[in-house]
């Protein structure tokens, strides 16, 4: 079974909101604490919903989103 790994380079960030509103499961949310660019980034508020379908990662016009997929090792 596959495992992913999810992240948002915080400081590539500005707060657009074009992942939070393509998300089809609404796990991202703009955070209220702002970046070293002074804007407010996106986060993953609900990350257990997330279903890793990618289009937050293909939609960010900052490249900021990265999901990587790691296979699991197998068991020894
Ligand atoms: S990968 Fe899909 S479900 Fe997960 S946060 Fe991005 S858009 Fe939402
Ligand atoms: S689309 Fe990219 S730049 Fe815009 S809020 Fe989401 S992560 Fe930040």
């Amino acid at each position: 079974m596959a495992t992913y790994c999810y992240t948002i380079d915080e400081d590539r960030c500005k707060g657009c909101g074009l992942c939070v509103a393509v998300c089809p499961k609404k796990v991202l949310e703009i955070s209220s604490k702002v970046n070293a660019k002074g804007y407010f980034p996106a986060y993953q508020a609900r990350p257990e919903d997330c279903i890793y379908c990618t289009t937050c990662c293909i939609m960010c016009p900052d490249v900021a989103i990265t999901i990587t997929q790691e296979d699991e090792a197998p068991a020894s």
